[in-house]
This record gives C-alpha cells, structure tokens and sequence, in this order.
C-alpha cells in the first residue's frame, strides 16, 4: 500500500442507508472532483461535516501543507447522494478529487496517483471490477457519465478538471483500469533498498516483548519497518497487496538483533 487513508469521519454511520431505506448491495465507485476553487480539502470536510443531509461522498483525495491528503469522511458500503439520480443507491464509495487544494502542476502530479490508487483499493476492497464508464451497475462511473447516461444530475466532474492539468479522459479511463506503472516500481525500488537496522529490532522488541505468542497478532517485517497487525484479514489485504514481509517469533528476532550486534 503506498498510501495511507486518514479516518476523519463527519457523517453519521449509516445515514444514506437508513435514511433512503436502501437494501445491502453496493456495486459502484464514483469518481468526483469539488468544483471549488479555493477551498481545501480541510475546508471541504468541514463543509460536509454541516451540510449532509444535503449532499454527500465518502473520501477526499488532495494536497495539504505539499503532502498527499485522503481523508475517508464517511463510511463505506452504504449509499451515497453523490450523484444525483437513481445510482446513488449504488454507491460503495464517492471520491471527491479536491479542486482547491491543488495549486500547480507538481500538486496535481503528486495528488492525481492517490486518487487513481484510492479508487482501485476501493474497488478491490468491494469485490468491483476495474471497469469505467459503461452501463453495467457493477464498475467504476465518473459523475460525467452518470449525467449523460440519465443516473445522475448535469455535473460534468471531473473530467474537465482533470483536463486542465493534462489528463484526459483516454488516459484517466486506462489508468482506473490499469493503475499507474510509476507507482509500482517506485514502490519495488523501496522494498529493494531498505534494510531492518538494529534501532528498528531494539524497539520493536521491546515494545512486543511479552506478546510473543498471543494467536491475535502477527508481526511483520514490512519494507524494514516492523509492524503489529492485529487482524487476519488485515493481514490478508497486505499480502494481496503484495507487501514483503516476514512473520517474526521470538526466537528468529533475538537472531536478528545479534546478527545486527545488539543484545551485549
Ligand atoms: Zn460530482
């Protein structure tokens, strides 16, 4: 995972769903951008958090303070009125791509591969095919298709957007199907390059020192940096995800350390 989600929910659990009585089952996820100029992506979530009962999405994708922003703002897997017509209740999950956090090319070129990224992680994470943009109800929709094809309001987003920083719809449409080659291998020379140091093991160690055999959590050796997961199916979505790991024991970190000259 290249990317790391920040939960910063502002709509209450379930609020589409039980508000429109919609019935489980949700196929779709749709790709949006603001239309507001200038507001952040903190501007935006604060906005929501106030309005909505009128209109809302559940993630956020831009850049704050020249770094990566994705903001989830409200749960997934429930409806959404994002739209604007009847494939509101096929929303999974709505991305809004932050048109106001994005100041220059650099912004849009580092923000536009999370929100490609988040829209496939999405789409995995619901079981939806990486299709966009046809009138099958499982895939990936634009908001601009939705409009043209009668699901939706007269919204055009984000294709022209996207437009304007040198994006059309050729390519957004091959990278939601495809994902973005820069991205896989920036993260393979990464796993390549980086080593577990003595520092990592030390506080590692003793930081999970007495709970070495508990069943619930797995350690992982990631990218050399170690972690606790502390979930099987966390554990399987890295491991789909491809991320390199080692599971450690007690006995193989001691190892690891002394291989490393530590524990004198
Ligand atoms: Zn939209």
């Amino acid at each position: 995972m290249g990317y790391t989600i920040k939960s910063d929910i502002v709509v209450p659990n379930g609020y589409v769903y039980n508000v429109s009585a919609l019935q489980p089952g949700f196929h779709q996820i749709h790709m949006h951008s603001t239309g507001n100029p200038t507001a952040s992506v903190q501007n935006e979530r604060d906005y929501l958090a106030g309005h909505f009962p009128e209109a809302n999405y559940t993630h956020l994708v831009g850049i704050t303070n020249g770094e990566v922003d994705i903001r989830q703002v409200m749960n997934t897997n429930g409806g959404a009125w994002d739209l604007g017509g009847d494939w509101n209740w096929e929303t999974y999950a709505a991305i809004e791509f932050s048109e106001g956090s994005i100041k220059s090319q650099a912004d849009f070129n580092k923000a536009y591969p999370a929100y490609i990224w988040l829209a496939r992680y999405l789409a995995k994470q619901a079981g939806i095919t990486y299709t966009i943009d046809n009138l099958n109800t499982i895939g990936i929709k634009s908001h601009n298709y939705a409009s043209a094809t009668g699901h939706g309001s007269d919204h055009v987003d984000p294709i022209p957007f996207l437009a304007k920083w040198g994006v059309s719809r050729d390519k957004f449409n091959r990278d939601l199907v495809n994902g973005i080659a820069e991205q896989k291998e920036e993260n393979k020379t990464k796993t390549k390059t980086k080593k577990v140091v003595l520092k990592d093991m030390l506080l590692f160690k003793s930081d999970v020192d007495t709970n070495f055999g508990s069943k619930n959590n797995v350690y992982l050796s990631d990218n050399g940096v170690v972690i606790r997961i502390d979930s099987t199916s966390s554990l399987r979505e890295l491991q789909k995800d491809g991320v390199p790991y080692a599971t450690l024991t007690k006995k193989n970190t001691e190892s690891i350390i002394n291989a490393l000259g530590g524990l004198k």
